[in-house]
């Protein structure tokens, strides 16, 4: 199976996105990092602090008051005096945070005299009270009494809500038992002064629809309340202050009065994020809020667990392809943006979306991103180290058998007269001998050192041997004479092994990046010399070497391919033009085409531009990469000389044969026209006649020899480039009628059996010819008269197969294998004369043709010759 690194890493980020997301998910819906998150909110809000509005004035129940005015509760025709003269001041509206519940039972009046003070302010707002009778119990809405309800302008609740951590920061603009119905008494304070106050509340709603119960109660719209920069404290009057005229009308003038308890003990103290507060203060905070419209809006949870996923998941994919440096980058910003965006929206479009369930899950991503990226990278780095480690020869660590075996070669090939290595015996190791030389290849014995020769010496080298790395000596002895090349050599080579690092094999280690890549670059550099190394065997290469694509550029040429196709730049220079300095038959296009087509080698002989030039082609394809086209790779041996070499022995033999023959020719020619002219005294003297005959016998084998001789030369030097389509019909026919004679000679008839399709062949006619009658006309030499011969012809997958089978004296086996052998002939048999170079022939005509030819004999039986020869498949294309 293939391993796509990419595909796998793709799969683990995703997997990891969705994981990610999911903690996101997990962090806004439990609000697990909450307690960061509000200390960014306050952080946040903290920064951007405004002064409180001037026109809210507290009317404190301080203690000074308490002192002044008597113990809590006051007598209610006390709020009907302030409220007088509040109104009497100009004060615009006034809040009640203080609870009449009940009416005045000691002096009912009061209350009367407070409802008229109130209707006479017109703008006053009571407080609902909601209350618990006791711990878990039932909740109750304390109405103020319904007689000072009814003059009040408005009522609302004072609710305010904790956090978990326990400090105030939000409101509910509405609030009721059974259904939310009384506003926020801030809210129904600024609906007196401002008149344009809407009925649309701001803030987040319940989820679902609330439940109906009478008894529970339901709170709606809920806001974050940021606070008034506390340096800018709210302005405060103490209520004894205001009975008692003490404050000037003009302070109190156009002002929005809250009246409620800051003394200790009487009022709600609530905890702030800027400290502790009375419930006073908080509400007049509250009012500000409203008015200038700072209240923020928290997003709801099941958006913000949308928006987290999402986020996350988004951020995550959007670095699929990024760095890890880039992905830090993309982290680091999308945290910041993330962090930016959420304190902006505070004061632009005042929502508060609580960032940590974003941040965290990314900030958690990133180094175990890192961690996964690097691992994975350790592990490709391991294999890759392997993987090199394993193409280049490993350290070298000679033992002592390596070296030996090196000592041994070199030793032979610089004269060294006699070595030996011998371990020093002061060390742990066995004091075993080891010898190696002339006499002792194998080891241990005793040292053989000759007398005589030229000097001893000797040299300490350590070795690893069995027992670890080990001391040797090792004592050698030149000969008288020697070269000093030679005395060079060997000296190298032994301060080779004498400087071998010798220590334990390296192993990959487990963990360290840094001293992975150091061993990875170490086997990089390996790899580039031993690439290196191959690069110069290839340069200097005798054979000229030729990579080219299969657009036709040379890719790489040896110095001696450069020098054989003049060629200065090799990469990119065009092939053909290069080739086309040498002749091949068939031309190089069908050379090239018919390798890429079939794949395999091609082997070919061809010519340089001078008629000795001479070449061995060796030309195969390769695939580089899988999806490569091929890429052709040339050979080029220089075979001139052996050519030349050739030339002149085939020229020799021609010539002897040639010269062997004419006179042979003309002693023929002689006795012939002697004998047409002398009859009478031939017949007449028989010894002349005996003499005639025995020299026309020896004339007639000597030609024989030279033919049989003109014959095989001409078949070896016989190349393809001189073939033509044959017909293996008329060939037979031609060999038959040559040997017709010969057989009606010894009565021996010829049985032919042949198909009756064409058959075709790529080759030379005459020789084929030649073929047939030579074994033709050794089955008739070597049978018996009255014999028969068969021939049998067919085609058969390809190839035409030709069988001549005769009744002779057969031939042994062990001599089966020789007879194709040059002078061959086999002992015993018939007294028939021969060269032993017809079978020769044969075999070297079917080789050339690429066909082949067998045998098969039984002494005494028979007989059978098979020649096969390729038939020609796309004879009549051309
Ligand atoms: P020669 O000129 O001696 O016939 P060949 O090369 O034709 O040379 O044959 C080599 C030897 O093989 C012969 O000397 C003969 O012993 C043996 N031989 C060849 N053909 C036959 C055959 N048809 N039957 C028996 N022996 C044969």
């Amino acid at each position: 199976m293939r391993f796509n690194p990419n595909i796998s890493t793709n799969i683990e980020r995703l997997l990891f996105a969705v994981l990610m997301a999911i903690l996101a998910g997990a962090i806004s819906l439990n609000r697990w990092a909450y307690s960061v998150d509000q200390a960014i909110y306050d952080a946040a809000i903290a920064q951007f602090r405004k002064p409180i509005d001037q026109d809210i004035l507290i009317i404190a129940i301080d203690e000074r008051s308490l002192l002044e005015l008597g113990r809590w509760p006051w007598s209610r025709d006390l709020h009907a005096q302030l409220l007088d003269e509040l109104a009497d001041a100009g004060v615009e509206a006034v809040a009640f945070d203080v609870v009449f519940a009940e009416p005045d039972r000691v002096n009912p009046n009061n209350d009367h005299v407070f409802a008229q003070a109130i209707q006479a302010m017109g703008r006053v707002a009571l407080l609902v009270h909601m209350e618990q009778t006791h711990a878990g119990g039932q909740i109750l809405e304390v109405m103020p009494d319904p007689l000072l309800l009814q003059s009040a302008a408005a009522a609302g609740h004072v609710h305010i809500e904790y956090d978990v951590d326990g400090v105030s920061r939000a409101v509910f603009l509405k609030e009721g038992l059974g259904e939310a119905y009384w506003p926020h008494l801030m809210h129904a304070l600024w609906g007196l002064v401002d008149p344009n106050v809407s009925d649309d509340f701001p803030g987040l709603r319940p989820k679902a629809a609330q439940t109906a119960s009478p008894f529970v109660i339901q709170r709606d719209y809920y806001n974050l309340i940021p606070l008034a920069d506390p340096t800018s404290t709210v302005a405060t009057v103490s209520y004894t202050d205001v009975i008692h005229n003490r404050i000037a009308p003009r302070n109190l003038k156009g002002k929005i009065a809250i009246v409620g308890a800051t003394a200790k003990g009487l009022g709600d103290i609530v905890a702030t994020s800027i400290g502790p507060m009375s419930g006073v203060e908080f509400n007049a905070n509250v009012l500000n809020a409203l008015r200038n419209g700072s209240t923020i809006l928290p997003v709801s949870k099941l958006a913000h667990a949308l928006i987290s996923v999402l986020a996350v998941f988004g951020i995550i994919m959007l670095g699929v392809r990024a760095s890890p440096r880039d992905y830090l980058v993309l982290t680091v910003s999308a945290v910041a943006i993330w962090l930016t965006l959420s304190v902006v929206g505070l004061f632009t479009v005042r929502v508060w979306f609580a960032p940590l369930s974003v941040i965290l899950p990314l900030l958690v991503f990133y180094p175990l991103w890192s961690w996964r990226r690097l691992e994975q990278a350790l592990v490709f780095l391991r294999r890759e180290l392997a993987r090199v480690e394993q193409q280049t020869r490993p350290e070298q660590i000679w033992h002592v058998n390596e070296a030996q075996k090196k000592l041994a070669f070199l030793a032979g090939v610089t004269g060294v007269l006699q070595w030996q290595l011998v371990a020093r015996e002061s060390l742990p190791l066995k004091p075993s001998r080891l010898f190696l030389g002339a006499d002792d290849n194998n080891g241990v014995g005793e040292p053989a050192l000759i007398s005589g020769g030229g000097a001893r010496e000797q040299r300490t080298l350590a070795i690893v041997s069995e027992a670890g790395a080990t001391e040797f000596e090792l004592q050698w002895q030149w000969p008288d004479q020697v070269a000093e090349v030679d005395k060079g050599l060997w000296l190298n080579a032994i301060n080779m092994i004498a400087n071998q690092k010798v220590g334990v094999e390296k192993k990959i280690p487990s963990e360290l990046v840094s001293e992975t890549i150091a061993q990875l670059r170490q086997a990089n550099k390996q790899i580039d010399e031993s690439r290196a190394f191959f690069d110069r065997c290839l340069e200097n290469l005798q054979d000229a070497v030729l990579v080219a694509n299969l657009f036709g550029e040379v890719v790489f040429a040896n110095a001696r391919a450069r020098v054989l196709f003049g060629l200065n730049q090799p990469v990119g220079a065009a092939l053909m033009p290069c080739l086309e300095q040498l002749q091949i038959d068939q031309g190089w296009p069908a050379v090239i085409g018919r390798i890429v087509h079939d794949q395999g080698e091609i082997y070919a002989e061809v010519r340089g531009e001078q008629e000795t030039e001479a070449f061995f082609l060796q030309l195969a394809s390769l695939k580089w990469r899988s999806d490569d086209l091929d890429t052709l790779l040339f050979s080029f041996t220089d075979v001139s000389f052996i050519k030349e070499a050739e030339r002149v022995r085939s020229e020799a033999l021609q010539f002897l044969s040639h010269d062997l023959r004419s006179p042979v020719v003309s002693i023929l020619a002689l006795l012939e026209h002697y004998r047409s002219r002398n009859t009478e005294q031939l017949v007449s003297d028989a010894g002349l006649r005996e003499v005639f005959t025995e020299i026309e016998q020896y004339a007639r084998k000597n030609l024989s020899f030279a033919e049989s001789f003109l014959h095989l030369a001409r078949a070896e030097i016989v190349g393809d480039s001189k073939f033509d389509l044959c017909d293996m019909h008329s060939v037979v026919d031609n060999a038959l009628m040559m040997t017709r004679q010969q057989a009606l000679a010894k009565s021996i008839g010829v049985d032919v059996d042949r198909t009756l399709d064409d058959l075709w062949v790529w080759g030379d006619g005459e020789l084929l010819e030649r073929v047939v009658v030579n074994l033709l006309s050794n089955g008739i030499k070597y049978s018996e008269p009255n014999t028969k011969i068969s021939l049998h012809m067919r085609g058969n997958s390809g190839a035409v197969e030709l069988q001549v089978a005769d009744q002779g004296i057969g031939i042994s086996a062990d001599e089966l294998d020789t007879i194709f052998q040059r002078f061959h002939r086999a002992a015993g048999g018939l007294p028939v004369s021969g060269a032993g170079l017809g079978l020769h022939f044969v075999d070297t005509v079917c080789k050339k043709h690429g066909g082949s030819i067998t045998v098969a004999s039984e002494l005494g039986v028979g007989s059978t010759f098979t020649v096969v020869l390729p038939l020609c498949d796309n004879q009549f294309d051309e």
